[in-house]
């Protein structure tokens, strides 16, 4: 069994309009830091022909405030430049340092996090394994293994990411060799663990833009080991207040339970103009949790991963309610 990376060619263009014409080619993908596409490639869950590096691209380098206020984040900034940068919100800088290890941290990028294939027990397996148990949907046969009567891909949405840009109403700027677009994060991705983002295969992540925010927002992340290990579990919230401590506004985010973070819409539009109190967390948190249907295709079972979400849920928000908005994490 060869975990060895199948032969590829390299290729470091210079500059956006390169990188989108040579992107364009269908045997070709994009690497950023290489964190998750080598593992996967070493799988043989996709042998690229040819890799288009966005090491080399300066425009997708730095962080800066624009003058309309927006935190503007290029795609292959670090997660531990972004851990570093006193120029992101809190609650982003956070969510970076909790994801995987200091040297993973130190490779991966902002573009390749949001574009995290999703993952799943089945398809995370070498070749072999895979080819022994029958290919899934995902890797192209016919059955989904963690739901045979399912049609469609429940492999999990894992980026830390996503969830807390959501929240903070983020959105990303794509190019194509054939133009640009912006797009909010939340209509980024879909709940389908085979097309989990919108994007097509030529745009690439340019930048990812934070609206200035100045209200109180935490993501709370789950996993079995703080020092290493993927979302069993993440709430991102951030809201806004009024002076009688009334709810003016709040995105509520659930991620690695559904193959793309879910918004707690009906528990957002419940909470707009109540005060956080004990009830009113206990009420938000029964409708932002019933929704939550966690699948046994990843680490610890679902029920386990059900039971937690409606915990963390109230934990977020008696944190944003408290105003101890902190980025934390426990052990299972
Ligand atoms: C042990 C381990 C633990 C991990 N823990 C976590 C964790 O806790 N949380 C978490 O979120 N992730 C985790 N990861 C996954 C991964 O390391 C990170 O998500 C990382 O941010 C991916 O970034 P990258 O630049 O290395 O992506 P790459 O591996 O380079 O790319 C990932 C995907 O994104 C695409 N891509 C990359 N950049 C762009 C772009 N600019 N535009 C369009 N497409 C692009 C690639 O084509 C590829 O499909 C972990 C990985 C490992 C190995």
């Amino acid at each position: 069994m060869t975990m060895r990376l199948p032969p590829f060619d390299l290729v470091t263009p210079t500059t956006l309009q390169e990188a989108a014409g040579l992107i364009s080619d269908p045997t070709a993908s994009i690497v950023g830091g290489g964190t998750d596409l080598f593992p996967k490639m070493k799988r043989r869950q996709t042998t690229p022909v040819t890799l288009v590096s966005l090491a080399e691209i300066d425009a997708l380098k730095g962080i800066r405030i624009d003058d309309e206020g927006r935190c503007v984040i290029g795609a292959g900034v670090t997660l531990a430049e972004l851990a570093d940068s006193p120029l992101v919100p809190a609650v982003v800088a956070s969510a970076a340092d909790a994801i995987a290890s200091p040297q993973i941290r130190n490779t991966a990028t902002v573009g390749g996090n949001l574009c995290l294939d999703t993952r799943c027990n089945y398809i995370d397996m070498p070749e072999l394994w895979r080819e022994a148990s029958g290919h899934c949907l995902k890797d192209g046969g016919d059955t989904c293994w963690v739901a045979p009567r399912s049609d469609h891909c429940w492999a999990i949405s894992s980026t830390d990411l996503a969830p807390v840009a959501i929240a903070l109403g983020g959105s990303l700027r794509l190019v194509a060799a054939d133009g640009e677009r912006i797009i909010d994060v939340d209509d980024f991705f879909q709940n389908d663990g085979i097309d989990y983002h919108t994007k097509s295969p030529g745009e690439i992540v340019v930048e990812l833009l934070l609206p200035a925010f100045t209200g109180r927002a935490t993501y709370l992340k789950h996993r079995r080991r703080g020092s290493i290990d993927f979302p069993l579990l993440g709430v991102a919230a951030a809201a806004t207040f009024d002076d009688a401590a009334r709810c003016t506004g709040i995105r509520l985010v659930v991620g690695a339970v559904a193959s793309a973070p879910l918004r707690a819409i009906a528990a957002e539009e419940f909470l707009i103009g109540r005060e956080f109190t004990d009830d009113v967390i206990e009420e938000a948190t029964r409708l932002a949790s019933n929704p939550v249907r966690p699948q046994d295709n990843t680490d610890t079972g679902s029920r386990y991963r059900k039971w937690m979400t409606p915990v963390f849920i109230t934990r977020a928000l008696q944190e944003i309610a408290s105003d101890d908005t902190t980025n934390q994490e426990e052990e299972p």
